[in-house]
């Protein structure tokens, strides 16, 4: 909900409360603060378990998106990918198709269940997608280098596009190259958390841990950070989101926007997660690809309960000084 009327500050942040249409990373609702400033509207939506001071970069996001605006694209619209939640078998082809994409991300490796799990939901996308349609797995770092070794070498079997996280850490993906390498399993591998959560994201190249970079614009500080990230990486990116709604998504497209190259299918059709969305014409996906534009949310829609906004408006003090990040006023806000 918006803040009260008067004086410069919390007042051009507005929080947001939705549900999920199915468990996704163990949550069940999402929610955030939407900033407004000269720029337009920018999301700041760390999970709630994060803190300072991982947090900061996505201020600088947030503020990025509502103060400085982004750089220019090269391209007015980006392909992206459908998400396929930890779901069975049966549901999983309904998810790969959403939004006419020929490519889906699948997750596996999800805790409470088994690779015999795993291999039926991949088995289902790609029989759903066929032949021709890309198919990705993230096992958000869940496994050992042998879980992940055995996991691929039958996954593999569904042609996989690449893995992405097999394992936690970037010594183990390095390992688990190697070990993929001479057991002749070819599957790619794709690093996201060991770029955005390592706090060195330059190790993996050094290491020779991944053959792709997930990049995030919220958890990496900004569409520019990434785009100097991409360029000293000099690895193909994956521009993905952090779960956000349609305002963040946009910064999410702003960078795929602006990236020289854009070989893979972007994790950026995510509202399709949410119950529920800030704006009126919601960032999702037609014909597999989304539009480069922002997005601008309407006025009470999805407020979080008096107690979440709370939360969040200190969450937020804590990582900011409203006036020095040169965000609108309600003055400003109100015309
Ligand atoms: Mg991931």
């Amino acid at each position: 909900m918006d803040g009260p009327p008067a004086g410069p500050g919390p007042q051009a942040l507005r929080s947001y409360d939705v549900p999920l249409r199915t468990r996704f990373r163990g949550i069940v609702r999402r929610s955030g603060l939407l900033l407004h400033g000269p720029a337009g509207w920018g999301e700041w939506s760390p999970f709630p378990e994060y803190e300072r001071p991982e947090i900061d970069a996505w201020r600088d996001a947030a503020v990025e998106a509502a103060v400085r605006g982004w750089p220019e694209a090269v391209r007015d619209s980006v392909q992206v990918n459908s998400t396929v939640p930890a779901v069975d078998a049966e549901r999983a082809g309904t998810f790969a198709l959403a939004g006419g994409c020929s490519t889906a991300k699948v997750k596996v490796a999800d805790r409470g269940q088994g690779l015999a799990d795993d291999l039926a939901r991949v088995e289902a996308v790609r029989d759903a997608l066929g032949p021709s349609g890309r198919v990705r797995v993230d096992a958000n770092g869940g496994w050992s280098i042998d879980e992940a070794v055995r996991a691929l070498r039958a996954l593999s079997r569904f042609e996989l596009e690449y893995a992405e996280q097999p394992c936690a850490t970037v010594e183990e993906l390095a390992e688990l190259r190697l070990a993929l390498a001479r057991a002749g399993i070819d599957v790619p591998i794709a690093a996201d958390e060991s770029i955005r959560r390592s706090g060195d994201p330059e190790r993996v190249v050094a290491l020779a841990a991944a053959d792709v970079a997930v990049l995030k614009v919220q958890p990496l500080g900004g569409v520019r950070r990434c785009l100097e990230l991409a360029e000293r990486l000099g690895l193909p990116v994956v521009v993905s989101s952090a779960l956000e709604t349609s305002v963040g998504i946009a910064a999410g497209v702003a960078l795929a926007a602006a990236l020289p190259e854009l070989p893979y299918a972007c994790g950026l059709n995510t509202v399709e997660l949410l119950g529920g969305d800030v704006v009126a014409e919601p960032l999702v996906a037609r014909a597999g690809t989304l539009p480069v534009r922002r997005a601008e949310p309407v006025a009470g829609s999805w407020p979080a309960g008096p107690e979440l906004d709370r939360w969040w408006r200190e969450r937020w003090s804590s990582v900011a000084e409203h006036r020095s990040l040169g965000l609108a006023t309600a003055a400003e806000e109100q015309r």
